[in-house]
């Protein structure tokens, strides 16, 4: 653990798995109740200092980050890849992604410019500014162990913020590294802490009750994140909730299927499909179903899986047995409800794959509502695919879910796009594009999938207060 610029050990120590073979690769400090208010008060005494530095200060910081990032890029990502498992070059391209963030916002901290604004009356003015609002207490998912750790870090250093993160017990590794990242680039004393536990309950209690935190941000499931903004909401604390999604794909009859069924396996296999913005429900016009599926499915069927440290492995492990276990519940639940089975559909255990995760890469067609993959969220290798025709309203059933992260549609109908993206009630849309994320783009959900923007502009607001000042003239 990281407080107040000192690395600490602990009397409890957790281990962490390589999810690929099940292999013990480390033991970590366990952290409770006692080091979350250590790490609270540091970042509470270093946050007048730290909101006091120029923003060109802190840019510089962040920038320098940024470098180091990116000069231990391999050696991250291998970190990566053992403890979260996903394939060395997704985990390469996370590590950029992530990088990407500290350089957004060093850029962006030196902007963080005021207004003037007209009064109506004669003898007054307004002036606004924005200030820092205080310590932030930041909790993050092990499915992105890195990018969702400095997409939270990042705009609050530039804003003037300090911060305790308390990452997934799952993937420790990869933040206590960034941690050493961020030290080495110069952050002073208590401006970061971190806080790894085994147990989130009692941290994660401490960050949304203590009056010194002002501001929680978190990226998790549905249901935590929905606990966590309850227990924060007596303090009028102020929260940014990254939450689960369930992301229609949507193929208009005048989409090129092949180009579309490439898209779709490249946007739900994501990750092994464990991102939150992986498509659950692929809607396809029955026009043109059939050359989908068939792209589809040779797609689908051609990517190898196996641990992400070996060539040519597109596919790794899933993070746990109850991932596992999930997934294979929604297949059999779907095929016993008369979804046809195109691949897959098993967990995969020959040889070296027997002590990891591992579910084949799988194609289910004819999915209906009835089915728990119409409404959960999968989180796992399987595509669901629902064909419509031309008397549906594809768009009133793909805005039926709870949820409202990403959504993709694919047209090549300008009209029917421009419709379609207004019509769709979710925070991110895709057109013809699979890949609707970047850090000067801003990333978050409508409805249960959470509050708030994360990367670009709007992700450095959620860090600031508004404060105005009204002159009135002699
Ligand atoms: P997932 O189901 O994807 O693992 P979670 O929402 O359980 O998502 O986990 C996301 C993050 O939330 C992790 O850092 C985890 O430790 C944390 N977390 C889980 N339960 C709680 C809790 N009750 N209080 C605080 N944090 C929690």
């Amino acid at each position: 653990m990281f407080i107040n610029g000192k690395w600490q050990g602990s009397t409890h120590h957790f281990a962490v798995h390589n999810p690929a073979t099940g292999e013990k690769i480390a033991m970590v400090p366990d952290g409770g109740e006692m080091e979350i208010k250590q790490a609270i008060n540091a970042a509470h005494t270093a946050f007048p200092g730290w909101a006091a530095t120029t923003n060109h200060k802190r840019a510089q910081i962040l920038y320098q980050a940024y470098e180091l990032m990116l000069k231990h890029r391999r050696q991250l990502a291998e970190l990566m890849t053992s403890e979260q498992g996903k394939p060395l070059r997704a985990a390469e391209t996370e590590v950029n992604y992530g990088a990407d963030f500290l350089l957004w916002f060093a850029e962006e901290a030196k902007r963080i410019y005021g207004e003037t604004i007209p009064s109506s009356r004669k003898n007054q003015r307004f002036i606004v500014q924005y200030q820092p609002v205080g310590v932030v207490g930041a909790i993050t998912p092990w499915n992105y162990p890195v990018s969702m750790i400095t997409r939270k870090i990042a705009p609050a250093l530039a804003a003037g913020c300090t911060v305790v993160l308390k990452p997934a017990e799952a993937t420790p590794l990869c933040a206590v590294r960034l941690f050493e990242l961020f030290e080495k680039a110069g952050v002073p004393s208590g401006v970061i802490n971190l806080v790894t536990a085994s147990n989130p309950e009692p941290v994660g209690k401490e960050l949304c009750t203590n009056s010194q935190v002002r501001k929680l941000t978190f990226t998790g499931s549905t249901r935590v994140g929905r606990q966590l903004a309850t227990l924060a909401a007596p303090q009028l604390k102020r929260v940014s909730m990254e939450l689960g999604g369930h992301a229609p794909f949507i193929v208009f009859a005048d989409a090129n299927p092949e180009h579309a069924a490439k898209g779709a396996t490249m946007v739900k296999f994501l990750n092994t499909g464990q991102a939150c913005i992986c498509p659950n429900r692929i809607f396809v016009h029955k026009g043109i179903l059939l050359s989908f599926l068939d792209t589809f499915r040779q797609r689908i069927s051609s990517m190898r899986v196996g641990n992400g440290k070996d060539k040519g492995v597109s596919i790794g492990p899933l993070v746990n047995r109850k991932a596992l276990d999930k997934v294979n519940a929604q297949v059999e639940d779907a095929v016993s409800k008369g979804a046809a089975l195109l691949c897959g559909g098993k967990r995969l255990e020959d040889r070296e794959l027997a002590n990891g995760f591992f579910y084949a890469p799988t194609l289910l067609s004819d999915i209906t509502p009835d089915m728990l993959i119409y409404r959960e969220e999968t989180f796992g290798p399987v595509a669901a695919v629902i064909p419509f025709d031309d008397g549906d309203d594809v768009i009133a059933m793909a805005n039926d879910t709870e949820y409202g992260l990403a959504a993709y549609v694919y047209t090549e109908n300008l009209g029917r796009a421009m419709k379609t993206f207004e019509q769709l009630n979710f925070g991110m849309i895709g057109i013809n594009d699979i890949n609707p994320t970047s850090a000067s783009a801003p990333f978050g959900g409508i409805k249960q999938s959470g509050l708030g923007r994360e990367g670009a502009r709007a992700g450095l607001m959620e860090y600031l207060d508004t404060k105005l000042a009204g002159i009135a003239l002699p």
